[in-house]
């Protein structure tokens, strides 16, 4: 990360907030505290483009905790609303009728239900465009103000609504999670980062990053979910933290297409560690663990390391026995 950030520790986090205390979000909604943090650097002259998802619910006038703007949109379009106040912004300024002081920055800020599925194909529109945005995906992993249905970011041995584990699934959800990081760096997105609440210099810096860059850019935060994954609100962070230390969630960048790790795990934890943490994966370890499972899963990290290790010439040591 360049040496020449403003951020240095997570005391030179702004300490101007531009959530008012108090929402509708459930408590330890990695979610919120996501969109807490991001503003923060933002500053003020912020317009947040919505689809529908959890934050749709907190804004919703006359309650919102917001201190910006705040346009919801339909679940599929939230990036062509993005457009449409990106396009009105600069016609305003062109004509002298806004201060170019006063411009301001154009947020999409979604669940993973319309950044991974749903609302795909109008984000791929404006990726096209070049559009000049931020996008916040707050992932956590399945639809949660619906319930908590499964969504394409729903990792392998999660128990959702929609593939709740039982005698026929016994592992519950099959799938792979999409890897939308991914999916917007081949598509040439200039700037593309994973975040963690829990690394917060790394959060820091990384908004304050894209701030330097033309174009679309994505960030995609681990948001924990107290309600859809089962644990106790108050270690949301340490969730998020545990995520990040066993290789599960890495903290990358990607610049015109150049992929940094940001943060690196000298030792990786064993993903078992983490996946106890929560109701949604219980059933891989009870009434007994189901071992095949749990090494998939194992060894899909130890993959991916592997791979980065070899790419970035990192010094990653992988968990004991690992295959
Ligand atoms: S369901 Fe999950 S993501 Fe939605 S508000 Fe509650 S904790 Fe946050």
């Amino acid at each position: 990360m360049a040496t020449t950030s403003r951020f240095k520790t997570l005391k030179d986090m702004p300490v101007e907030d531009y959530l008012t205390p108090g929402n509708t979000m459930c408590a330890g909604c990695g979610g919120i505290l996501a969109v807490r943090i991001f503003h923060k650097v933002l500053g003020p002259n912020v317009a947040w483009i919505n689809a529908a998802g959890c934050m749709t619910i907190t804004m919703s006038y006359p309650l919102s905790p917001i201190k910006s703007n705040w346009l919801y949109t339909a679940f599929a379009s939230a990036p062509a609303g993005a457009q449409g106040v990106r396009d009105a912004l600069d016609f305003l300024i062109a004509k002298g009728r806004l201060p170019a002081s006063e411009d301001m920055k154009v947020v999409v800020v979604t669940g993973d239900g319309a950044a991974y599925d749903i609302g795909f194909q109008a984000t791929a529109g404006a990726i096209d465009r070049n559009l000049d945005f931020y996008y916040l995906c707050y992932d956590n992993e399945a639809y949660g103000n619906t319930g908590f249905q499964m969504s394409t970011s729903t990792p392998f041995g999660a128990s959702t609504k929609t593939t709740p584990a039982t005698e026929a699934f016994p592992l519950g959800n099959t799938g792979r999670k999409k890897d939308l990081f991914e999916v917007w760096r081949i598509q040439k997105a200039p700037y593309v980062a994973t975040l963690s609440n829990s690394h917060g210099v790394d959060f820091l810096r990384k908004v304050e990053k894209g701030g330097t860059i033309k174009g679309p850019k994505l960030y995609i935060d681990f948001a924990a979910c107290p309600t859809g994954w089962g644990f106790d609100p108050k270690d949301s962070v340490e969730v998020e933290k545990l995520v990040v230390q066993t290789g599960i969630w890495p903290l990358k960048e990607s610049v015109n297409g150049v992929v940094r790790h940001t943060f690196v795990p000298r030792s990786l934890v064993p993903v078992k560690e983490y996946l106890k943490t929560q109701e949604r994966f219980r059933h891989l370890f009870e009434p007994a663990e189901k071992s095949e499972a749990v090494s998939i899963i194992q060894s899909q990290v130890n993959e991916y390391w592997r791979k980065a290790a070899a790419a970035e010439d990192l010094d990653v040591r992988l968990p004991e026995g690992a295959r």
